[in-house]
């Protein structure tokens, strides 16, 4: 290959669609370098067990992962493993594609008790992921409260709601859907701090939460009939039909399901209550004036024993990056002349998994721009240096090995039945 050396800095969908956007502008080596010995990112640790047609996307990302002009290379921490500086001396190009993978946390009085997690470590935990597999969080508790709402919100409610039987054919590790079918879980709160109009969630996910088997969803406020606010036409619509779904929600009959989702709105988290485990929240009502939320001093309590904050990512500290407002400071996809940024971030946690293809072009471009040919060997070194430190990487046939013993030990219909550590993981591929 005679294009400029590429790594690629992290394996879920930012870091494949610019893989494969740049091995169509050039004729390069890619190498695609993960801290888990695991591709996928998001899509295997994010991705909600029970949605799998959204995580089917992985097959078009292993064509990528085969494609003559990449390797991928597991297991491999960049910034403790290998340092920034180290991997830029060796490539010609280094993306970073790493992600937001820390929750942003929710800054009032009593976030510290026990008993209240963010997003990122309760959904780690009901996917299986190897950092939050003995999260064990307490489930015997008959109010859960789930802060934000977007659609992670709507993807934990969902999965605490749902029956074993609706989740049979998903990925859900054993300890984690055994602990949520043996929870007394009655009543789920979903809490946003502003209005149903500008809620975060997509109408499809929104839907999903009025066909479960055994979770009746409940709405108690007078929905605005018209959807006040600057937005574009695509958004009005989007908007409308969450607030013609929220309407058939309050129209529906009281029944005996067994548990209840109550959709409130307006209201801001401001106090966590308990002696060492979360007992209850105070939340304030608020109300919009214009686009700016404003207190009221009306208090609301609700008692719960467990408490999920799904109020967005934030990236994690990496010796050698520069983190401003939640994103690597970049311009535009580019942080320096060989360095560049895609995805989450490079442009915040927001969007669809799609929305990364469009990113991955746009980092190629500048790529292409900037180089036109080979100045360091990149892949070579990479390897010299990984003997050189006595690291253990996967390559992608390691990963295939996992993803079939996965699938071999199934319990139908579940797809497949995951390994949970990286010792494991490392063991099965002898490594
Ligand atoms: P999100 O869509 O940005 O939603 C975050 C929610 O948290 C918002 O409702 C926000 O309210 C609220 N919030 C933020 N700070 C808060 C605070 N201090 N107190 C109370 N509430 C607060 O983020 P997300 O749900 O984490 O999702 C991240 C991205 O992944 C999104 O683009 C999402 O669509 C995507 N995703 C998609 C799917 C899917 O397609 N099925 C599934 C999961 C995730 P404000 O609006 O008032 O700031």
């Amino acid at each position: 290959m005679k294009g400029p050396s590429v790594v690629v800095i992290g394996s879920g969908p930012s870091g494949f669609y610019t893989a494969e956007s740049i091995s169509k502008k050039l004729n390069s080596n890619i190498d695609i370098i993960d801290r888990l010995p695991t591709p996928f990112g998001l899509i295997r640790g994010g991705v909600a067990p029970d949605h799998q047609t959204t995580k089917k996307i992985t097959a078009i990302y292993s064509k990528i992962a085969k494609k003559e002009q990449v390797n991928f290379f597991g297991n491999i921490e960049i910034g403790k493993d290998i340092s920034i500086d180290e991997i830029r001396k060796i490539y010609d190009v280094v993306v970073l594609a790493i992600g937001s993978e820390l929750d942003n946390k929710l800054e009032i009085k009593g976030s510290n008790l026990k008993g209240v997690y963010g997003s990122a470590e309760f959904v780690g935990w009901y996917n299986g992921h190897p950092d939050y597999v003995s999260l064990e969080p307490d489930l015997n508790t008959e109010n859960v409260v789930v802060v934000g709402n977007g659609n992670v919100a709507i993807d934990i409610v969902r999965v605490l709601s749902k029956t074993s039987e609706e989740m049979i054919n998903s990925d859900i590790p054993e300890y984690a859907l055994n602990s949520i079918n043996k929870s007394p879980i009655k009543n789920l709160y979903m809490v946003g701090r502003r209005g149903p109009i500008e809620a975060k969630f997509t109408n499809v996910e929104l839907r999903e939460m009025g066909n479960l088997k055994n979770c009746l969803p409940i709405v108690n406020l007078d929905l605005p009939s018209k959807v006040v606010g600057n937005y574009s036409e695509r958004d009005q619509r989007l908007i409308e039909k969450n607030l013609e779904t929220l309407k058939s929600f309050s129209l529906i009959e009281k029944n005996n399901k067994e548990k209840k989702l109550n959709f409130n709105f307006f209201q801001k988290p401001i106090e966590i209550i308990g002696n060492e485990r979360v007992e209850s929240v105070n939340f304030e009502t608020t109300k919009l004036e214009g686009t700016k939320l404003k207190s009221t001093g009306e208090i609301n309590n609700i008692n719960c024993g467990l408490i999920i904050s799904a109020i967005g990512y934030k990236p994690k500290e990496v010796p050698g990056i520069k983190i401003s407002n939640g994103v690597v400071k970049n311009n535009n996809g580019k942080i320096d002349k060989g360095f560049y940024a895609a995805g989450w971030i490079r442009r915040g946690p927001t969007g669809v998994i799609g929305t990364n293809k469009a990113d991955g072009e746009l980092v190629a471009d500048l790529i292409s721009k900037d180089f036109k040919d080979q100045n360091k060997d990149g892949r070579k070194s990479l390897i010299e240096l990984i003997k050189s430190k006595n690291l253990k990487s996967t390559s992608f046939e390691n990963w295939e090995k996992i993803d079939s013993y996965e699938k071999k030990n199934a319990v139908e219909p579940a797809p497949r039945k995951k390994i949970l550590t990286i010792k494991e993981m490392l063991n099965l591929c002898n490594i």
